[in-house]
């Protein structure tokens, strides 16, 4: 079965096709992305086999970005299909599927309706995620869609941690508590390392860290999410490139009233000016970060806070874990920086977290970094939302032939 994956952000589709003999069984045939879509200019790049094409063009739409990137799957060149007709089922990447979705699903018209009212709740995420599938439903009106959920893996987290502490009464009108983003990823990372630890995930404690320009981290106890470091929005957390994480919400007011700002003033200075950028000064990527700090003291600070906040969240699923068997690493940061999962794991000797200063040296691969006397095992496990989409996607509309 011939799936395409596509993941739609606001001026971007990225796309990824699998040829999908089995969840375990599959080959990706192409993959890329067009970016600046809606500003002139737009951009594709498709990789297929060790190939790399990349065009430029306007796509004022997305409905224009995905016809380009069929036509770049089934023509010319960089033809991997004879026809679009040979796309039998499409995943698609949405951000919020509120408290009605748990897991993945076929899209419907009742399905896109309860997406289209989870846009109040991710209004940056969730519209674009409705054109791309309104697009595609367009292209292949008789290809089955699924839905894949970034919140959905959180569904299983307890009242008592999702529930805020402010009046009840916000929640049954809006439903404003704790959701959890990133859950494929953290699904993902965390039944690869069952596998790669030849262990049941079922009987596993683990503690995923996804460390990208987004971070969090989700307690998961038997397969299942039972906490997780974002909450209502991807705000709450970790420090994160230009999001502030965790903050007293005191500042909020502080802030407008001493500076005269209004909501939306705040709300874009803790979305896009804080986190790394906002304490270093210098750049939001940490790659810039640890080549600054050596001589500059607001970089080696940022680091030192990366750590510590990670360090807190560890200790605190570690206790409602009750216990750990693996502490996880994905995405950019995850997978590459040895320095900050150096960092963070320093220092937690006494939960049984010994780090091997060699072994942490792998980029990139799936890899155990503890000490062979380690306790708690430490993995990088890069990761891969796509298949995730791909597998769901390929269980759902195989279930329907
Ligand atoms: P992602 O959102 O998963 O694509 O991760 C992107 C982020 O990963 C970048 O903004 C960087 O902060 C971080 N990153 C990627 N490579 C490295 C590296 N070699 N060292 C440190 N940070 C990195």
């Amino acid at each position: 079965m011939n799936v395409l994956v596509v993941n739609c952000g606001s001026s971007t589709v990225k796309y990824q096709l699998f040829a999908m003999d089995g969840e375990e069984v599959y080959q990706v045939l192409a993959k890329g992305l067009v970016e600046r879509i809606g500003i002139p200019g737009s951009r594709l790049e498709h990789k297929f086999g060790e190939r790399v094409f990349s065009q430029e063009r306007d796509a004022s739409n997305h409905r224009i970005a995905l016809e380009w990137i069929i036509e770049t799957l089934t023509s010319g060149e960089t033809r991997v299909l004879h026809s679009i007709s040979q796309i039998e089922a499409v995943g698609h990447r949405v951000v919020h599927g509120g408290e009605k979705f748990t897991g993945s699903v076929l899209i419907d018209e009742t399905v896109l309706r309860v997406i289209r009212e989870c846009a109040d709740l991710a209004p940056l995420h969730n519209p674009p995620n409705i054109l791309g599938i309104e697009a595609c439903q367009a292209l292949m009106p008789r290809v089955p869609q699924v839905a894949v959920f970034d919140t959905a893996f959180h569904g299983t987290i307890p009242e008592y941690a999702y529930i805020y502490a402010i009046p009840y009464e916000y929640y049954e009108k809006y439903r404003i508590r704790r959701y959890g983003f990133h859950g494929t990823s953290h699904r993902y990372v965390a039944e690869r390392a069952a596998k790669i630890m030849g262990r049941d995930l079922r009987e596993l404690r683990l503690i995923t860290c996804h460390m990208g320009s987004g971070v969090s981290f989700a307690a998961v106890k038997e397969g299942k999410s039972i906490d997780t470091s974002m909450g209502f929005t991807p705000l709450e957390g970790l420090v994160m490139g230009t999001r502030c994480g965790d903050l007293d919400p005191a500042i909020v007011f502080f802030l407008m009233e001493k500076e005269g700002l209004s909501a939306e003033e705040v709300e874009e200075i803790l979305n896009k000016r804080s986190g790394v950028l906002g304490i270093s000064g210098v750049s939001s990527d940490t790659r810039d970060i640890e080549d600054a700090a050596p001589s500059h003291h607001r970089s080696r600070l940022t680091l030192e806070i990366i750590a510590y906040r990670a360090k807190k969240y560890i200790g605190a699923y570690y206790a409602i874990l009750g216990g750990l068997d693996a502490l996880v690493f994905t995405a950019g940061i995850g997978e590459n920086s040895s320095f900050i999962r150096y960092s963070i794991c320093k220092g937690l000797e006494h939960l049984g977290i010994y780090i091997d200063e060699e072994r942490n040296k792998a980029r990139r691969k799936e890899a155990f970094l503890n000490e062979d006397r380690s306790p708690v095992k430490i993995l990088m496990v890069p990761t891969n939302e796509e298949l995730m989409i791909a597998r769901d996607t390929w269980r759902i509309v195989e279930e329907l032939r």
